[in-house]
């Protein structure tokens, strides 16, 4: 007889040892003027199936002709990805039934990707990190069903049927919530520098379906390997992150009830539920799709020659990762500074724009949350803000030069600019916003605050020196938030350690 180990009591449960593997897959919309193989214009709300033609409606006979734009902007992201480019790409169907899908198949790429390996380099709190990817290949989107409420109907709406699509496929390099949330951030910048697609999950220009599975460290040093969910209907940055851990729990609450026997189990496709913040069962694949994948007779195979190669690499401008690796060189800024501002493309232009037009970097840096905030709550792209860079610029500068608080600048300046289009110095003055330096005031003012406080000052004196900030808030009140702190502070000190009445 062998002995088994008796099992851990239930009430004091052992975590299991395990690493989370994460996959996603993205589906992106190319900003081209037409679709990837007829001439309809790509638009987003026009009325239903008013942009369509014999070719993406799949009528017999009507022949596709591949987008060359559309075929350059996917060389040109899988340039910046350090894909390795197929010399000879070509088209295949992927054939499935779906109301939506008029042709009754896809054109997509199989084995002939354009495509293959590269890499994208995420930034968590942790650090770079690369995330290899397994390929990148072209394909056309499909129709829409709309399913109305009432009466029972769906509709077909064919407007989107053929919009080009680049997929984007990674390796299973990602290893939490936080990285899979840090992936879709790179990707989007990236190819929002690229100026390729407008990359909104909300708007469904960017799509993501993340893989997850555990890899669990089972009894006797063996390996679980909990089957592979994918996700559907993740729409945010945010929710990819919730997909990814709601996942993780799950799993791991499967293993805790099924033991090993949990890697018997199917691969499934869940849907993320965003108004209750869960994942739900939409069908388990009990085997894998049969596509009967075919060679698009339609589309020859397509020769990448050097004058593509070309004309894509002249499309990859400096990159994120360049971008900060030289802010953090030319301008002295911090990694996480110049991460932020790197982030998009507009803000990391007006921020340069700026900085050239003479504000302080650091200052300008931090300064770019507040006009992106600005952007966003107006709906109004960074270069649209009645603030170009270099009136924003003086204002920085007169920040830096203590003629006006910090918080006064963002508050009622700031937004006055954006108004009016009238100078810093002009609103600064109009508002009687200029900062207190006149130190006769000030000093008048530190030592009345001293005598109303007495208690506060003998703290100081004592050693305390939070009890500075109750003697600074009086000053700061009675100057009615205009006395420069810095200023406000260095005179109090001088006071409290000069006078002092034992001394
Ligand atoms: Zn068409
Ligand atoms: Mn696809």
């Amino acid at each position: 007889m062998t002995a088994t180990p008796p099992p851990p009591p239930a009430s004091t449960p052992v975590p299991p040892k395990y690493r989370v593997l994460v996959g996603i897959e993205v589906h992106l919309q190319l900003r081209t003027r037409s679709k990837m193989f007829c001439r309809c214009p790509v638009r987003f709300g026009s009325p239903p199936n008013t942009l369509t033609c014999p070719v993406c409606l799949g009528m017999p006979g009507a022949l596709p002709v591949p987008n060359r734009d559309a075929m350059l902007m996917a060389l040109a992201l899988a340039t910046a990805m350090q894909c390795e480019l197929a010399e000879l790409t070509k088209f295949d169907r992927k054939n499935y039934f779906y109301p939506d899908l008029p042709k009754g198949y896809q054109i997509s790429q199989l084995d002939r990707p354009l495509g293959s390996g590269g890499v994208i380099e995420i930034i968590t709190e942790d650090g770079v990190r690369p995330i290899r990817l397994q390929r990148l290949h072209i394909e056309e989107d499909t129709g829409k069903s709309l399913h109305e409420d009432a009466g029972n109907v769906s509709r077909v709406d064919l407007n989107r049927a053929g919009t080009p699509l680049v997929e984007v496929v990674s390796e299973p390099d990602i290893t939490s919530a936080a990285e899979a949330r840090a992936y879709l951030t790179a990707l989007r910048a990236l190819v929002r520098y690229l100026d390729i697609s407008d990359g909104n999950m909300q708007e469904g220009n960017l799509r993501c379906e993340p893989n997850i599975n555990l890899h669990i460290e089972g009894p006797g040093g063996t390996t679980i390997k909990t089957p592979i969910v994918e996700v559907k209907n993740v729409n945010s940055v945010r929710n990819v992150g919730r997909a990814v851990t709601l996942e993780v729990e799950r799993q791991l609450a499967e293993y805790a009830a099924l033991g090993p026997a949990v890697a018997d189990g199917h691969r499934s496709t869940r849907g993320y539920d965003d108004t209750h913040d869960r994942t739900f069962l939409m069908r388990r694949k009990e085997d894998a799709h049969d596509y009967r994948y075919f060679p698009e007779p339609d589309i020859p195979p397509i020769t990448i020659g050097s004058a593509w190669l070309r004309e894509a690499a002249e499309r990859v401008p400096e990159l994120p990762h360049a971008r900060r690796a030289r802010f953090v060189e030319e301008y002295g800024l911090s990694d996480y500074d110049a991460d932020q501002v790197c982030r998009e493309r507009p803000t990391a232009d007006f921020f340069e724009q700026a900085v050239k037009a003479g504000a302080g970097a650091k200052p300008a840096a931090n300064w770019m949350d507040e006009l992106n905030r600005h952007a966003n709550e107006r709906g109004a792209p960074l270069d649209q803000l009645g603030v170009g860079p270099e009136r924003f610029a003086a204002l920085v500068k007169m920040v830096e030069a203590g003629k006006i608080a910090h918080k006064a600048a963002a508050r009622e300046v700031l937004p006055r600019m954006m108004e009016t289009g009238e100078e810093p110095e002009q609103i600064v003055d109009e508002l009687g916003l200029g900062q207190i330096d006149d130190s006769a005031l000030l000093w008048s003012a530190a030592q009345d605050a001293i005598d109303q406080n007495p208690k506060a000052a003998a703290d100081f004196r004592a050693g305390k020196e939070q009890a500075l900030g109750a003697l600074m808030g009086l000053v700061m009140r009675e100057t009615g938030g205009k006395a420069n702190p810095k200023v406000v502070r260095r005179v109090l000190v001088e006071i409290l350690t000069e006078s002092d009445p034992e001394n």
